[in-house]
């Protein structure tokens, strides 16, 4: 009886947000035993992405969390946090759910299906590099005698856990411990280290994936953000699905 994995993805309306989806749903169809929580930043679910979903045989859940509105109008934006809290509090409310592990799939990285392998095994909490973040090209754990004793990053901060939302993974359980402290904070640069502060109890809780932290199997591909406008669906299943 192997855990389940419950992949969240948080995704906006962009020009690129639907090739992005078509690409990320056909790397989770090869994904055993996984729930995909897909979370919109917008006030209804968009029929576009309801008839993806459909089609592409992943057992799922479509929600909305809109941004609040105080952060439409400023510089730098907590992207993708009140979906992800979306996604937690989905998983919280659940206490039927089947035993499993949570991971931040964000629609435009690109995984190595040997990740979703991998991260199956998270007891705890798991951390493993990602690659072509930042300047160094590199995000990852620093693992000393099977232990994740501190971590490479081209930005600390202040942050306690400097790493991307793409190099963790969590066993639910792990958050059902202290349910009132599993947020995301809506903080530009310390959504990862206030969601980790708030579950992650000792450092000998952090399990190391990939190879003892030695191989790649997720990249922070951003695609650049389009200057043109969306194109607007027409609603319905329409052919727009196919465009
Ligand atoms: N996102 C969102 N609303 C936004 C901007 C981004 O829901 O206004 C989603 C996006 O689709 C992605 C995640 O949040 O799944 C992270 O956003 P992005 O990739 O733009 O951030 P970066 O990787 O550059 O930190
Ligand atoms: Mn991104």
């Amino acid at each position: 009886n192997q855990p389940v994995l419950y992949i969240v993805t948080p995704t906006f309306a962009r020009r690129e947000q639907f090739p992005e989806l078509t690409r990320l749903s056909q790397t989770l169809f090869h994904v055993p035993h996984m729930i995909w929580l897909l979370i919109e930043d917008t006030s209804e679910c968009s029929p576009i992405l309801s008839s993806l979903l459909e089609r592409c045989q992943i057992p799922y859940v479509h929600m909305v969390a809109p941004m609040p509105a105080q952060f439409l109008v400023t510089a730098k934006k907590p992207r993708g946090v009140s979906q992800r809290n979306a996604a937690l509090q989905w998983i919280l409310t659940h206490p039927e759910l089947p035993e499993g592990v949570l991971y931040f799939a964000d629609d435009d990285n690109t995984f190595d299906l040997r990740l979703f392998k991998d991260i199956r095994k998270t007891q705890k909490v798991s951390m493993f590099p990602i690659g072509l973040m930042g300047e160094t090209g590199i995000n990852s754990p620093v693992v000393r005698n099977g232990q994740v004793v501190g971590f490479i990053s081209d930005w600390f901060g202040k942050r306690k856990f400097p790493v991307d939302m793409g190099e963790f993974a969590v066993n639910i359980r792990y958050l059902t411990y202290n349910p009132a402290k599993v947020a995301m904070p809506f903080m530009v640069g310390y959504e990862e280290d206030g969601f980790l502060r708030g579950i992650v109890k000792k450092w000998s809780d952090i399990e190391p994936l990939a190879e003892g932290c030695t191989k790649v199997w997720v990249w922070h591909t951003t695609a650049e953000e389009s200057l043109l406008p969306v194109i607007n669906s027409r609603g319905g299943d329409s052919n727009l699905r196919d465009l």
